[in-house]
Formats: structure tokens, C-alpha cells, sequence
């Protein structure tokens, strides 16, 4: 039988505080993988691994911003409506026109290239025209109604770092620039599973004393939801055995292995004790609720995280120590957690020494102002307390009271993709 508290477990009898687990984490993480070429249109959601400096201006040329009449405002008389002979019609499309003549107009649709000699493009609707000739109205404001070469990117300009996750809108900016394929980072390859003899597979029978398997799907949903690959590599049977030769398997084809459960002190938690066998633990117990014991450590260039049991803190430790690791892992920038500070709906006395996270749901007073409560339920093992909440309060070591009012720090899932 194992016993835990050998010599190399000696530096982990000590609660390690949340921040100098995540301060670690970071410290210690680098890019593990490599780079390909996607097209534009597969591009959602990957990691950028180059900079995108904007070959061109964009726009890359001065353009009417509305259907209208181009014109020199030192054209137009004072005081009084002026009426300019129209000497040129420039649609969207075309070749670049030639310079306004002085003293006339230009028919000009949006999107076509303002002509040298023209600082000021009046709407459609604020003149009267015919074919030949336009009158400008008194008091027209000049400079306005075009948009300046390069007045969103200009040449030679970084618009987007290396690390950055893209999103609709940086895809949609990368074909601004004229990009039709970004290199990215290649996907990061995790393995997952759960441990316990008493876990089974959802859809079996599971026999006396067996539950079903929570946190294997819920860690793989959250792993994929970040772009990485998922293998899923079923569930363990509380043997130091077995654990021992799935981590070294695994720890061959992957670049992060995630467990759950067995990872605690107790005569059937295998985790802990297989890791150190295989490789190194960085850190085992941390001062946090829900947690506690979260293990994480590497097997050769292999990093691995040990989640807790208990199904709540297996998610609340994905989203806080999990999810940044992985995305810095898979090439992105470290993630600091988003952090509002809103006021309490409720009041709780808490027990200093560690960090604690309970679900919350934003609201609204009865004065419209914003505040955040805390779920009724916030046992570790009420996974419903995950599906009613939109997001936790990080409650900090040091904290022992929560009046209503106080302010207190909200995390929202979105960020973390699991709104
Ligand atoms: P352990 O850390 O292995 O002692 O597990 C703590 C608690 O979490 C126990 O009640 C387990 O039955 C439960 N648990 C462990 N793994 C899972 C899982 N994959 N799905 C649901 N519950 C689990
Ligand atoms: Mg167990």
C-alpha cells in the first residue's frame, strides 16, 4: 500500500495559496506546439503564431463615404447656395479618376475613389441636381463624407500579435489586409480521463455503489471548446498499477493529460503517487475551495493536471487553473482572468487561508444597478449550482465576512467558454 506522506511529498504538506499556483503555472509554460497554415475560412478560433503587419493602407485609398456630389469647399460661394456643373460621374470600382476641375462636382457613389482636388462629399439627400449641374447649400459643413487611405490600418502597421485567439472580427480584419492564410498554432493534443472504481459510462447500468461518469464529458467539453484535440482515454480503476501505465502511455502522444479524481491522500488515490513516479509534481495541494488537492506536475515535455473528484470543483478548477494552462500552452497570450467588482446580495462568513469560488448569478436591484448573488446550493458536489450560475465569485485568502453591499469579484463563464 502507498503511503502518501513519503520524502517527496514532504514540500506538499503545506496548503500552496491559488496565486502561487497560478504564478507558477505561468511561469513555467511556454508554446509546445508547432505551427501550420490555415485558410481564412478555417481560421475561428485558432491561435495566431505571426504577427500581421497590414501591407496596405486600409482603406487603401481616399473613398466617398455616401452616395453623393464630390466637390472643393473653396468652390463655394459665402452665404449663399452655390450651383457647381457636374464634370465627372465615379462609380465604386472604377480606375482612379482623373482631378476634380476646379469650379465643378463629381456624381460620386460610396466606396468609389474621391478625385485629387475634392475635400468634401455632400449626401444625395441634402442637394438638389439634375444630370448637369448640383446646388450646394449654404452653410454646407466641409471635409466631410470620406474616409482617408489608411485611416484603419496603415502600411506597415501590427494589428494583430502573435498569441491572439481569433475571433469573427480579427478574420474579418485579416482579409482587410489582404491575408488568405495565417499561419497557427497546431492544435494541442489532451488526454483525458476519470478514475474510480465506482465511475461508470452515462447509458450503462452502473451496479450498487456506481455513479456515472460527470467530469470525463464535462473536461472534454471544456478542452474542445478551447480548440485543442481531445483523446479520450476512459476511466481508471483505483490501481497504482494501472494509473501508472496510463499516465506513461498517454504522457507518449500528448501534450497535456487531464484527470479527475484519485488525486487526494487517501489509500485509493493513485494520482499523485503515479506522476511522481513517472515524472515530477510541481504542486498537490492548494489552499482553495472547492478543490484542495489539484495536482499538477509534468511526465517528461508532458504537463499534467489532477482535478479533484468532486465534479463542481473539477469544473471550478478547469476554469481557473486549467483553461489558462491550456490556452498558454496552445500558443495563446495567458489569459488573466476578466474580474468585476460588484456589489454582494448577500452576506457569508468564510474561513480565512484560502481562496474560494462560489457560483454566482448576476442581477439587478430594485434601482437597476448590477450586483451579484450567490446560488443557494454551493456544495462541491452540486454540480446544478454549475448549471444555474453564469459565472463565480473569487472570494481571496484573507477575506472572513461578506456584508451585503460589499464589493465583491465576479468571474463570468463566457470567458472562460463555458456561458
Ligand atoms: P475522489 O477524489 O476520487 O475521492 O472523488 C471525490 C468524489 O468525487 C467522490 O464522491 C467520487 O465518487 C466523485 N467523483 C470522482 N470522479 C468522478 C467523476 N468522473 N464523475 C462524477 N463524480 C466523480
Ligand atoms: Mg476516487
Amino acid at each position: 500500500m502507498a503511503t502518501i506522506l513519503n520524502d517527496c511529498f514532504a514540500e506538499h504538506h503545506k496548503l500552496l495559496p491559488a496565486e502561487e499556483a497560478l504564478a507558477r503555472l505561468r511561469a513555467g509554460v511556454s508554446p509546445v506546439v508547432g505551427c501550420e497554415e490555415v485558410s481564412l475560412a478555417n481560421a475561428k478560433g485558432r491561435i495566431l503564431a505571426q504577427n500581421l503587419v497590414s501591407p496596405n493602407n486600409v482603406p487603401p485609398f481616399n473613398n466617398a463615404a455616401v452616395d453623393g456630389y464630390a466637390f472643393n469647399s473653396q468652390d463655394l460661394s459665402a452665404n449663399i447656395e452655390t450651383t457647381l456643373a457636374i464634370s465627372a460621374y465615379i462609380a465604386a470600382g472604377g480606375e482612379t479618376p482623373a482631378p476634380l476641375q476646379s469650379g465643378s462636382a463629381a456624381r460620386i457613389f460610396t466606396g468609389a475613389p474621391l478625385p485629387a482636388g475634392a475635400d468634401t462629399v455632400i449626401m444625395q439627400e441634402d442637394v438638389t441636381a439634375d444630370e448637369q449641374s448640383v446646388s450646394i447649400p449654404q452653410h454646407t459643413k466641409t471635409g466631410i463624407n470620406w474616409r482617408p487611405a489608411g485611416e484603419d490600418m496603415s502600411t506597415g502597421e501590427t494589428v494583430l500579435l502573435a498569441g491572439h485567439r481569433l475571433r469573427p472580427q480579427d478574420i474579418g480584419c485579416a482579409a482587410a489586409m489582404g491575408y488568405a492564410k495565417l499561419s497557427v498554432f497546431k492544435r494541442l493534443k489532451v488526454a483525458v480521463f476519470s478514475s474510480g472504481n465506482e465511475i461508470y459510462e452515462p447509458g450503462q447500468t452502473p451496479p450498487e455503489g456506481g455513479i456515472f461518469d460527470v467530469n470525463r464529458y464535462m473536461l472534454m467539453t471544456q478542452v474542445r471548446q478551447t480548440g485543442a484535440e481531445v483523446s479520450d482515454l476512459g476511466i481508471l480503476p483505483d490501481t497504482l498499477d494501472a494509473t501508472v501505465a496510463a499516465l506513461d502511455l498517454a504522457a507518449k502522444n500528448h501534450d497535456l493529460i487531464l484527470s479527475s479524481g484519485g488525486v487526494s491522500t487517501g489509500d485509493k488515490d493513485h494520482i499523485a503517487h503515479a506522476i511522481n513516479q513517472l515524472g515530477q509534481i510541481n504542486f498537490w495541494r492548494l489552499a482553495i475551495k472547492p478543490g484542495r488537492p489539484l495536482a499538477f506536475g509534468h511526465i517528461a515535455n508532458t504537463a499534467l493536471i489532477g482535478f479533484p473528484g468532486n465534479p463542481v470543483a473539477t469544473g471550478v478548477c478547469f476554469m481557473r487553473f486549467g483553461f489558462p494552462l491550456l490556452c498558454a500552452l496552445s500558443g495563446q497570450i495567458w489569459p488573466e482572468p476578466i474580474k468585476l467588482t460588484l456589489p454582494a446580495a448577500f452576506s457569508l462568513s468564510k474561513k480565512p487561508g484560502r481562496t474560494e469560488w462560489l457560483r454566482a448569478n448576476l442581477q439587478v436591484d430594485t434601482n437597476g444597478r448590477s450586483q451579484v448573488d450567490k446560488h443557494p446550493r454551493q456544495g462541491s458536489g452540486i454540480l446544478t449550482s454549475l448549471v444555474g450560475a453564469d459565472g463565480l465569485i473569487e472570494l481571496c485568502e484573507s477575506s472572513t465576512r461578506i456584508e451585503i453591499g460589499d464589493a465583491v469579484s465576479f468571474l463570468p463563464f463566457s470567458q472562460f467558454n463555458v456561458a
